[in-house]
């Protein structure tokens, strides 16, 4: 079953001038509110195999945990990446404010948190953040700052392996 994703009140989609759509806040939301959480086709493993096999974009965010991707269908897609982003993640499909966000801010995610393996984006980075990374890789995670950012905070999945390294 395809659920709905389920963003905050006060966030609306807008045109951005250089990045296509990006949310953006229509009024402050504090530290900690919940700001996105994606519906999307969650499944197990031998269920991601098949939607594998048969041509869809899987995405692993547990252990036994992957989302089988309709990418443009909805509005969860539309955050837009910075490398110094405003939310981080709660648990496997829910993104939470990692500071209070002003009115009118963009709300941003670094796609570091869930990205992991030969992801390379096909753009480059603008953030303008003095800790912009250019290009995001699925091995951003393993850089120690992005790790310091972030920590705890990541994708089930990219958390388990952090404390795993540590543990090493
Ligand atoms: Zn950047």
């Amino acid at each position: 079953m395809q659920e709905k994703d389920w963003i905050n009140p006060k966030i609306e989609i807008r045109e951005t001038s250089n990045k296509g759509r990006g949310m953006f806040t229509t009024s402050e939301i504090k530290e900690g509110e919940k700001v996105l959480m994606w519906g999307g086709n969650y499944v197990n493993a031998v269920e991601a195999e098949k939607a594998k096999a048969a041509g869809k974009l899987v995405m692993q965010w547990d252990e036994d945990l992957y989302s089988i991707e309709d990418r443009g269908e909805e509005v969860g897609y539309f955050i837009n990446h910075s490398c110094d982003a405003n939310t981080w993640m709660a648990d496997a499909r829910t993104l939470i404010a990692k500071r209070d966000i002003e009115a009118g801010e963009e709300v941003t995610a670094d796609y570091a948190l869930w990205e992991n393996g030969d992801y390379i984006s096909g753009w480059e980075c603008r953030c303008g953040s003095p800790l912009c990374r250019g290009r995001v890789t699925g091995q951003d995670w393993k850089l120690p700052d992005v790790q310091a950012r972030y920590r705890g905070h990541f994708s089930p999945l990219i958390n388990s392996k952090i404390e795993k390294e540590v543990v090493e």
